[in-house]
């Protein structure tokens, strides 16, 4: 069972249909928020298109590619079987491919995949001195070690959930993700997601105060109350906006206020958690449980969101149970990940005692499934448990193929 080779695939596929109205979109969000929240004034320069991604500075966000784009990592062992896996890679796929080629390669070739656990800590500590304890090296090391899991899997002939501690529940509950500004519109995204048999939304807004207050009275009053709400702001507030708009959310029955404001604040965020009654969910940035003691001691927040194409599942395994330990519930995160990522989640939602509930994007569920030799989407905003070996989904490595990104060097 030793591994014999490595290969990564930087992919990318058409993700918008339109991409210049959700350039737009982005940039009426800009001016608002520029008023408001940093005294800008609408002097600010516009958002940036970069060609293949476009920022938005004066939320002082991330870099977002106008594409689906990630890394998909396939480990081949010495009984030929080969494991999948996936490095969220969101912008510069081939940056991630490259790590994982060039150095993750001889770390772990002729390596045993039974030493998952121990791949993973070598991996960690090889560039660990060099400065690397987060973003794209760990996002190569993720990929790799859930390809290593769904080579167990496939190995043994049994679902990746069973040999990470088993099962802890019948089938995975999941949210929609859905997004827009007008808030009739955004009502009507609500209402469509529910006709798909979800029961729970989040919702995605870059809005002034007013703003999202008025989007979630909108769903609220459309959807009724037996719908969990939860609310995404993806940093957009200080400490105290993030604590005035919470004070308002709180009337609408929001189940969580997600990202509220700057990640590195720790006390900040400290201070938005006890100041509300509403619980905040956070961490999808994080990647390693040495990121978290801080966080988890000091209750920085009260539903961590592991990524697992950040995380892997060993990594988020450690994560959720050291999560255990001060009773906060798991929700993870997912995104913009393929469907290695979904996959992978399904999988260490299934092994989580706390697991709470899982992100998914119904609207982008068919496109990232372009590579799969067979459909892999849940019924009534539920994924069910199967006994299908790994991961429990095949790539069709024709079409991935299709969808290759060429190197970059
Ligand atoms: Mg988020």
């Amino acid at each position: 069972m030793k591994i014999v080779d490595v290969k990564a695939y930087p992919i990318r596929i058409q993700n918008y249909d339109d991409v210049s109205s959700i350039l737009e979109q982005f940039d009426k969000g800009r001016k608002d928020v520029s008023d408001q929240s940093f005294g800008g004034g609408s002097e600010r320069p516009p958002i940036r298109d970069l060609g293949d991604h476009f920022i938005d500075e004066t939320h002082h966000t991330s870099i977002y590619s106008k594409f689906h784009e990630t890394t998909v990592v396939r480990v081949e062992t010495s009984d030929g079987i080969v494991g999948w896996g996936e490095s969220q890679s969101p912008v510069s796929p081939n940056t991630t491919a490259t790590i994982i080629n060039d150095l993750v390669y001889p770390l772990i070739i002729n390596a045993d995949i039974l030493d998952v656990e121990a791949i993973w800590h070598n991996n960690f500590t090889a560039m660990r001195e060099r400065g690397h304890y987060t973003g794209f090296y760990i996002d190569a090391i993720s990929g790799v070690d859930i390809a290593i899991w769904d080579a167990i899997g496939k190995t043994f002939k049994l679902p990746t959930h069973k040999l990470m501690g088993g099962r802890h529940r019948n089938s995975v509950k999941i949210y929609n993700g859905i997004g827009g500004r007008d808030p009739k519109k955004v009502a009507e995204m609500a209402e469509w997601s529910i006709s798909k048999g979800y029961k729970a939304l989040k919702l995605h807004l870059r809005e002034t105060i007013e703003g999202t207050i008025d989007i979630v009275s909108e769903v609220r009053k459309t959807v009724g109350n037996n719908i969990d709400l939860m609310l995404d702001v993806h940093m957009m507030f200080n400490t105290h906006e993030a604590i005035k708009l919470g004070k308002q959310l709180e009337n609408f029955n929001v189940y969580w206020l997600e990202s509220p404001s700057d990640p590195n604040d720790i006390p900040g965020q400290i201070e938005i958690a006890r100041s509300l009654d509403m619980p905040i969910a956070n961490g999808e940035w994080t990647r390693t449980k040495f990121e978290m003691r801080e966080i988890f001691e000091k209750r920085a927040y009260d539903i961590s969101m592991p990524d697992i194409a950040r995380t892997g599942l060993t990594g988020a395994k450690q994560i959720a149970s050291i999560a255990h330990l001060y009773n906060i519930p798991v929700a993870p995160h997912v995104g913009g990940g393929g469907i290695l990522s979904v996959a992978s989640t399904v999988q260490f939602s299934i092994a989580t005692p706390n697991f709470l509930i899982m992100e998914h994007s119904e609207q982008g569920n068919k496109m990232k499934s372009l590579y799969l030799s067979k459909p892999f989407e849940p019924k009534n905003g539920l994924f069910p448990v199967t006994e299908a070996p790994g991961l429990g989904i095949d790539i069709d490595e024709e079409s991935l193929q299709k969808f290759l990104l060429k190197p970059s060097v």
